[in-house]
């Protein structure tokens, strides 16, 4: 799945932060193990979670699909001092990969990563949240931003990655997945409660803020 011509992506890159150690490694570490390495975030997404994090001067973040922890790691390290970030994955495949890299980041203390389906978990997790980052399973985005609409504070973001799912949500014909994020597309602009911006970054980020 390419998102953008090749000399743009790398020229993007070579204007922007380097990409940490850490995370360059997680990087290629999950694109010699793992199956479907495209999932993870990568060093231009990454970073603009990391800057949101700032922005908001995060203190609790969510974050729905943990895959390698890329993204979580991008997001933690934005956090406030004293910010938590959960983190919930149902692949209890990835934890080992997961946690040596939390702990080489620095942010074992930081990530509380929990194992399981994110619909069961969520309604656990008791706490007013300033960022959300949905990232999991397509059919579900709906879902997951009703069980959390209530716990984002007024001025808190609910972040959904590939609303764009490669383009094909401008399709006419829809699979099941495409659906279900067009579905998450309407719901969202419909919402009277949050303003949103579609960001054409990589594969399409629903910016959402509540109001
Ligand atoms: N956020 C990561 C990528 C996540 S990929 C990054 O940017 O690097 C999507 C992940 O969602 C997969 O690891 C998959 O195991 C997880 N997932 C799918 N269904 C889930 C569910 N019901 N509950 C929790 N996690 C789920
Ligand atoms: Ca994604």
């Amino acid at each position: 799945m390419k998102f953008l011509p090749d000399e743009i992506e790398d020229y993007a890159a070579k204007f922007s932060t380097k990409e940490e150690d850490v995370l360059a490694k997680l990087n290629r570490e999950t694109h010699i193990k793992i199956m479907l390495p495209q999932m993870l975030s990568g060093h231009i997404q990454g970073n603009f979670l990391k800057m949101m994090s700032h922005m908001v001067q995060a203190k609790r973040i969510l974050e729905i699909g943990t895959y390698t922890g890329y993204s979580a790691i991008c997001l933690a390290q934005g956090l406030n001092e004293n910010g938590k970030l959960y983190t919930i994955d149902i692949n209890a495949e990835l934890e080992d990969m997961c946690r040596r890299y939390f702990d080489e980041a620095g942010l074992n203390e930081t990530i509380d990563f929990r194992i399981g389906n994110a619909l069961e978990i969520i309604p656990n997790i008791d706490e007013e949240l300033d960022i959300v980052f949905i990232d999991a399973d397509k059919l579900n985005y709906s879902n997951y931003y009703d069980l959390v609409i209530d716990k984002v504070r007024p001025g808190g973001f609910i972040i959904a990655d590939n609303v764009l799912w490669s383009g094909k949500v401008c399709q006419k014909e829809h699979d099941k997945d495409t659906a279900a994020l067009h579905a998450y597309n309407v719901k969202i602009t419909e919402d009277d409660r949050v303003e949103n911006y579609l960001v054409p970054i990589r594969d399409g980020l629903m910016v959402a803020r509540k109001l």
